[in-house]
């Protein structure tokens, strides 16, 4: 297995793009809940949120992490320079660490009340769809890429393997969040990638559901940390969070400033009580109201 080390930069925005659009046209034909009124709305403000994340992001880290990956590269750090292994097998390896680590980093996500700050507005979200994927807060993605950049050099990756685990993503990330159902296809799926189902749980507003499935491309990282939920009836998953169930959240201006917005922690308090390693356990889903209050202001 070889591989020659390089992947076009258009190759990124081409998939995303082409993914976009043919699971948009899916949702239209065939969304799997209700097609909600607003959508055109909704998608406008996830893809303005995309472009001032892309914008931001290439400003601030753009240089940075070529600089990064080319440094890694010539001073051969990191794991996967301990080997000299064959280019294809390196690349297997470096999306695999990757994801690994996108897995933990969503974990944490959940975990840490200042990360949660910021991941929260990914998830209140009623009306989830393919353009959901874009909705990101700049704070997360900058916390991330901070992040990122003291991996490339631990992991010892390229700046082409770490292409070929972004193109992954997005087009991983833009089929979980879609308003679609594959069927009974799901479940052999959830065998090794993130579903639509698995990530619908992932935003369902039952805390217990929330702390779940929190891979990105392969589904096993959940099933290894104990945190795989499939739904039962996937149809009554109710999306978002009681806390920012009021429309004035959902305008830009609004979605930016979840962060800031009091009490963010219905998800935390639960995880107090219930630690997320035991959440694939639970029988059944919890279905008690949330005991977080509204917030004011
Ligand atoms: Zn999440
Ligand atoms: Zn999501």
């Amino acid at each position: 297995m070889d591989w020659n080390g390089t992947v076009p930069a258009w190759v990124k925005p081409v998939v995303l793009v082409t993914v976009l659009v043919v699971l948009w046209l899916w949702e239209s034909a065939r969304p799997f809940f209700e097609k909600p009124h607003g959508r055109w709305r909704h998608a406008a403000r996830s893809l303005c949120l995309a472009l001032l994340n892309t914008v931001l992001l290439a400003l601030a880290f753009g240089v940075a992490t070529v600089g990064v990956a080319a440094w890694t590269e010539s001073h051969r750090t990191g794991l996967l320079h301990v080997w000299s292994l064959p280019g294809g097998v390196r690349l297997v390896l470096a999306v695999l660490l990757l994801d690994g680590w996108l897995y933990l980093w969503h974990r944490a996500n959940h975990v840490i009340p200042l990360l949660w700050r910021f991941h929260r507005m990914h998830h209140a979200d009623r009306e989830m769809d393919v353009t959901t994927a874009l909705r990101f807060h700049t704070g997360e993605l900058v916390l991330s890429a901070i992040v990122r950049l003291t991996l490339i050099p631990l992991l010892g990756v390229t700046s082409a393997e770490l292409l070929v685990h972004e193109t992954l993503v997005v087009a991983a990330t833009a089929f979980h969040h879609a308003n679609i159902s594959v069927g009974s296809l799901d479940r052999w799926l959830a065998l090794g990638i993130v579903t639509p189902f698995l990530h619908k749980v992932h935003h369902s507003r039952e805390p217990v559901e929330t702390n779940s499935n929190y891979a990105t491309v392969f589904s096993w990282w959940d099933r290894l940390g104990g945190t795989l939920r499939q739904c039962e009836d996937c149809q009554s998953l109710r999306l978002g969070l009681d806390e920012f169930d009021d429309s004035r959240w959902e305008t830009l201006a609004g979605l930016l400033s979840i962060p800031a917005a009091q009490r963010p922690a219905s998800v935390l308090e639960f995880q107090r009580e219930q630690p997320v390693g035991d959440l694939a356990k639970l029988d059944s889903p919890q279905k008690k109201p949330l005991a977080a209050e509204k917030i004011d202001g």
